[in-house]
């Protein structure tokens, strides 16, 4: 088994070659060694960061994966690990970095042992990661969540819905006779016309909570947490109301502006309710759709329904 000291030296050696930050720690989890390169990524000289404990210097909330990689490693499962946290700088900014860490010498029963440790900053490719992520979710032509981004959040807001024994409420938008303005203007103006309706449709959306996606075509999906029935009429008329305010001449139609129809369907987390969902609330929010097209366009209907718990 190898000293401390030997350790550290290979260590260092290893870290004047590195722009990583090395460091070794020991199994009470305090920094027994750690390059220079840790003063430009912590903020810190090294002296004020050896002998104190691994936890001071990472985000609370990641804090975890590294207890958990530790009981790994203790159980005897790895002798590596690898995470990615947050750490705090001295300034209190946070930086995401990839934490490889890997047992030096032998392994002692229940004990972590001295640990040889490569910290490196990842917050440029955690950013980039993060652009991915976000451009994933959006749709690329009105800028709003795309049904990708919708059905995560429907499933998420029901479950959430189911937790606090509340409701919520989905509304399906749906631009009137479309395809008779794109007969008339062309898809080009079309396609500027569904922008205008999308922004105008965010802007009378308010809660924080709210989503309002791309759910297909012309059709639009608004996720309302914890609307019941007359928060969610309000939402419809103000959404009905920012459409036709728009003025957009619907050159298919005589004189009319452009409007939407709006099927709106509420879900109460109820004992004893039958339906499955979120598929249920979807369905009910399409037949509602089906029926404010019914009933001339240019308005609202709305639909209840009890959901299992
Ligand atoms: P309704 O009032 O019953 O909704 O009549 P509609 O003509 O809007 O009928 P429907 O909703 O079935 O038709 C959708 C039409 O919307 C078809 C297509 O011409 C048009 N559309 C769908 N997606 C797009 C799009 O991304 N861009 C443009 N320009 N038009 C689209
Ligand atoms: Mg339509
Ligand atoms: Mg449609």
């Amino acid at each position: 088994m190898t000293h401390d000291s030997d350790d550290q030296t290979v260590l260092e050696l290893i870290a004047r070659y590195s722009s990583d930050v090395i460091a070794q720690v020991r199994p009470d989890m305090t920094v027994s060694y750690i390059s220079p390169s840790a003063e430009r990524l912590f903020g810190l000289p090294t002296s004020q960061i050896i002998g104190r404990h691994v936890a001071d210097f990472v985000a609370p909330e990641d804090f975890a994966l590294i207890t958990q990689a530790t009981r790994e490693v203790i159980a005897g499962r790895t002798d590596d690990t690898v995470v990615t946290v947050r750490v705090i700088r001295a300034d209190g900014a946070e930086m995401w970095v990839e934490i490889a860490s890997r047992l030096m010498g032998q392994r002692i029963d229940g004990d972590p042992g001295n640990r040889a440790v490569v910290i490196r900053d990842v917050s440029d490719r955690k950013a980039l990661e993060d652009a991915l992520r976000a451009m994933a979710m959006k749709d690329g032509l009105t800028g709003l969540a795309n049904r990708r981004a919708f059905d995560e959040a429907l499933r998420e807001t029901w479950q959430a819905t189911l937790r606090a024994g509340s409701q919520m409420s989905l509304l399906l938008v749906d631009i009137d006779d479309f395809k008779a303005f794109n007969d008339a203007y062309g898809h080009q103006v079309g396609d500027d016309c569904l922008r205008s309706v999308a922004l105008a449709v965010q802007s009378a959306v308010h809660y924080p909570g709210d989503v309002v996606a791309r759910y297909g075509g012309e059709e639009l999906g608004i996720i309302l947490p914890e609307a019941d029935t007359r928060a969610a009429a309000i939402v419809c008329e103000r959404v009905r109301k920012a459409t036709v305010n728009l003025q957009i001449l619907h050159g298919g139609l005589d004189a009319q502006p452009v409007s939407v129809s709006i099927g709106s369907a509420t879900a109460m987390a109820r004992d004893g309710g039958s339906v499955t969902m979120p598929e249920a609330l979807l369905s009910a929010a399409d037949n509602a759709l089906y029926a404010a097209k019914a009933a001339g366009r240019n308005c609202c209907r709305s639909a209840v329904l009890l959901a299992k718990t």
